[in-house]
């Protein structure tokens, strides 16, 4: 056994192809370009102090939206993209699938739909640039009206197979439950967008469920509280719905009392496919390789775990065939090594 274990955890992670399906791309900027930002805008960004969890959902939120005020120029949403792509190829990672929020830019490009195709040509100019594919995914935000996400679905929609592969909902799901949102999901799927929600961070294993049976999820975002439900967890293993899970964000939003009692692990040997993603770096921290390295370190993932859930972030996103024919290859030869 201890050979094994030996063996198993010399394989570089950073060889390993990894998809990055849950990040939200405004916390993909590098913490001194925001300070950089801050600064030449004369704006004050406080830095979260990562020794220590938020006090709620809504202080972390808050600090999200402070992030906004120096990202409405065009050369610093520009930047961001540009860093935060060669950031990912650094990492190995040969996919994203960046949570985009085009109306945060409405008023910088004119509409909704200019800010959200200046986005789709920057990240496909950046992709090309590094050698990393680029997939977007828009993501209503909970707390705004059913009217709003309708409309934001349709926007959503335009955009199936020009640079937009999925329809994420995101924010505090307390108060604002899955349900309300059928027919935005119902939009994007006719549109052939993934469902993507993210359920059961803050809200128990019954929102996921909403997520599967109403929005017809084909991935969740986090979902970690489906472990509380064997016959969930055994419905997201038979359908093979993906979870997107996010160790850190978890840890310092209290989803999880302490990292090693995180249910990664527990998960995964229930059958369900999961994902290894960073959520939003800069506010919590690490970045995808460093919470691929946690995974192994603290969770006790084996290496044939950590190639599972990289395959899953490959086949479960909204790549193209061919990447994800490459992928697996490369993947099978990093675990066979
Ligand atoms: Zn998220």
């Amino acid at each position: 056994m201890t050979d094994i274990a030996t063996e198993t955890s010399t394989r570089d992670l950073a060889l390993l192809p990894k998809g990055h399906l849950h990040l939200h791309m405004e916390a993909a900027i590098r913490a001194e370009t925001l300070q950089d930002m801050g600064e030449e805008a004369d704006i004050y960004i406080e830095m979260p102090d990562l020794t220590q969890t938020y006090s709620d959902f809504t202080a972390f939120s808050n600090t999200y939206r402070s992030m906004l005020a120096v990202l409405t120029t065009p050369a610093n949403l520009f930047r961001l993209i540009d860093e935060a792509v060669v950031d990912a190829a650094r990492e190995g990672v040969v996919y994203v699938e960046f949570g985009a929020s085009p109306h945060f830019y409405a008023e910088t490009f004119g509409s909704t739909s200019d800010a959200l195709q200046i986005i789709i040509d920057k990240c496909a100019e950046a992709g090309e640039k590094y050698g990393v594919e680029i997939g977007l995914m828009i993501t209503i935000d909970r707390t705004e009206s059913v009217e709003t996400a309708n409309a934001y679905a349709e926007i959503a929609a335009s955009f199936a197979g020009r640079g937009v592969v999925s329809l994420g909902l995101a924010n505090d799901e307390r108060g604002h439950p899955a349900e309300d949102f059928a027919e935005a999901f119902a939009i994007g799927k006719t549109a052939g967008l993934l469902s993507t929600p993210h359920a059961g961070e803050l809200a128990g294993p019954e929102q996921v469920w909403k997520a599967v049976e109403v929005l017809h999820a084909d991935r969740i975002l986090h979902g970690v509280t489906s472990v509380q439900d064997p016959a969930l967890m055994a419905r997201l293993a038979a359908d093979g719905i993906c979870l997107d899970v996010c160790p850190t964000s978890n840890l310092l939003l209290s989803v999880v009392p302490e990292i090693d009692a995180h249910p990664l692990r527990v998960l995964l040997e229930a059958g369900v496919r999961c994902s290894i993603n960073a959520d939003d770096p800069v506010l919590f921290g690490p970045n995808i390789l460093s919470e691929y390295e946690l995974c192994r370190n603290v969770l006790g993932l084996t290496d044939a775990q950590l190639a599972a859930c990289a395959w899953s972030s490959i086949e479960c996103g909204g790549a193209s065939p061919e990447l994800k024919a490459q992928a697996k290859l490369t993947i099978d030869a990093w675990l066979a090594s």
